[in-house]
């Protein structure tokens, strides 16, 4: 509260998760702090400035009460901001998340509509966790907080917390694409969600192409609404309700990943990279175990580029980082399945006896590490079928101070939208192409890679994760980060802890 009575402004984050993971390992209960691109934008932001984070711990076995508060509570103070968890029943996780978020809205976001399974008990535990959070974020933030949710796990959280009559600011992220009408029409409770969307004070996508999908579909429910203003936000007026869109891109802190190459361990990765492969040029493939990533794709054109082009062999290694990922997901270990009976055939039909044409790695590395893999890799191939984003092409870039490297880029990644001019754009689906375009990459010229390189990691150190808070403050609160004063720790509300986990 300021000296003169008016309450200051906090931050108010929501994601499903809260950044730290909790395990049950026997009797006692572990956590690891949250990695991910939203930990790194969002923790620098609300740190010592009061502001909280609600969100799911991650645990999926009961936990008691006091060993929670004991957990979160010094995570807390370490972290400058209070975590608030929401608890989630074992019917919840399945229906909610592993069914509405990523069983049906997942794929249909990714344009995979053959891949989503819709069935009315995922819809209707994703209201009932909704409304959970919904009674969570009322009861922990007062009127003048700003709050921010994020991704398609909490697009009912506005509509929720009006039918509570409360009216705080809310903005809303989506971090994946969104997709067309054509696509978006498919999902059985299309009217709810877009009416659900449309209760947010302030919409967010990663693209223009996603903001403009939106807008579509909008009009496909209310066709007299308009949009007023050019640029990356604009004011969409229905006579329900007027909606601000805005098409801000995530980022990534570009020179923290610049730093990290210089690191201990990422000089000791190059160079065990570079002793293992000599002068063989290095290309790097680095995804989520996820049907959108386009992995078998992208071994395919590797193996179909190995067959047409004879200077390529054993002149290229290609190294692919695979991070497992929805582990007990059927859809995903037939993936896993998948990838390593392709490597295993390309290293089985191409492998010389001083030459294996690939690496695999089925696990995930610390931030240093991925950093010495990004800079001894002279081609980054990131290929998905659909991204909202994909911050490892950024990372790529960010990582290479020396201006070489080439970074082979989907155009249906939305970093596409920024990094098109400078990156080899490919449609990953078209694999003759793919092939073609690696073998464009493997024989590019140092001075083109060069002036290619410094023209992306400028577009990527001008518009970094600290542009993309900012610019969605501004648009969405209409303050900078600035703005928000530093605070203390906000108190937890003085209420038995079984009511905030109900
Ligand atoms: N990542 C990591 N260790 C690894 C591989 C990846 O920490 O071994 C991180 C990587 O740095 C990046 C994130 O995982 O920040 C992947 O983000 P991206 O946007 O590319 O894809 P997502 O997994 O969010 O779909």
């Amino acid at each position: 509260m300021k000296a003169n009575g008016k309450e200051e402004t906090r931050l108010v984050v929501v994601s499903n998760r809260l950044p730290l993971a909790l395990r049950r390992e026997g009797e006692e209960w572990r956590f690891e702090a949250g990695s991910g691109g939203l930990v790194t934008a969002l923790g620098p932001v609300l740190k010592d400035r009061g502001g909280l984070w609600i969100g799911w711990p991650g645990n999926r076995d009961p936990i008691d009460r006091e060993v929670l508060r004991h957990i979160l509570g010094p995570v807390s103070k370490a972290s400058g901001y209070r975590l608030i968890p929401v608890i989630l029943e074992k019917e919840h996780i399945e229906n909610y998340y592993e069914g509405f978020a990523n069983a049906s809205i997942w794929p249909l976001f990714h344009d995979l509509q053959m891949a989503c399974l819709f069935q009315p008990r995922f819809w209707e535990a994703y209201r009932d966790v909704n409304s959970r959070f919904a009674r969570i974020v009322r009861r922990h933030s007062r009127g003048s907080d700003f709050i921010w949710v994020h991704d398609y796990h909490l697009m009912h959280l506005a509509l929720e917390l009006k039918k509570r009559n409360n009216n705080r600011r809310c903005a809303f992220f989506l971090h994946i694409p969104f997709p067309s009408p054509d696509i978006f029409l498919k999902l059985p409770w299309r009217y709810e969600v877009m009416e659900a969307l449309a209760a947010f004070d302030f919409v967010g996508f990663q693209t223009l192409r996603d903001r403009q999908n939106f807008q579509a579909c909008l009009r496909s429910f209310w066709p007299s609404s308009r949009v007023r203003g050019r640029g990356p936000v604009v004011r969409i007026s229905r006579n329900e309700g007027n909606i601000i869109a805005g098409a801000l891109p995530i980022s990534i802190d570009f020179t923290h990943f610049m730093n990290l190459t210089r690191s201990k361990t990422a000089r000791e990765t190059v160079k065990a990279l570079r002793e293992a492969h000599g002068t063989r040029k290095i290309l790097l493939g680095v995804d989520r175990l996820d049907y959108t990533k386009g992995i078998p794709q992208r071994l395919e054109a590797y193996e179909r580029a190995l067959e047409l082009y004879d200077e390529l062999r054993e002149k290229v290694v290609f190294v692919q980082i695979v991070v497992p990922s929805r582990e007990g997901v059927d859809a995903y270990s037939r993936l896993r399945d998948e990838i390593t009976q392709t490597v295993s055939r390309i290293n089985g039909r191409f492998a010389t006896t001083n030459w294996t044409p690939l690496t695999f790695f089925f696990r995930s590395f610390p931030a240093d590490e991925l950093a010495g893999f990004y800079r001894a890799a002279d081609i980054a191939a990131v290929t998905p079928l659909r991204d909202g984003m994909n911050l490892v092409a950024k990372e790529y870039c960010a990582c290479h101070a020396d201006n070489d490297g080439v970074l082979i880029l989907s155009e249906f990644a939305g970093a596409a939208g920024q990094l098109a001019p400078e990156a080899l754009l490919v449609n990953p689906h078209d694999i003759e192409g793919l092939a073609r375009t690696l073998l464009k990459a493997f024989e590019m010229a140092p001075q083109e890679r060069q002036s290619r390189m410094r023209r992306l990691r400028r577009i990527i150190r001008r518009r970094d994760i600290f542009w993309w808070v900012d610019n969605f403050l501004r648009a969405a609160a209409g303050k900078a980060l600035r703005d928000f004063p530093p605070g203390d720790l906000a108190p937890l509300v003085p209420q038995p802890l079984e009511r905030h986990l109900s």
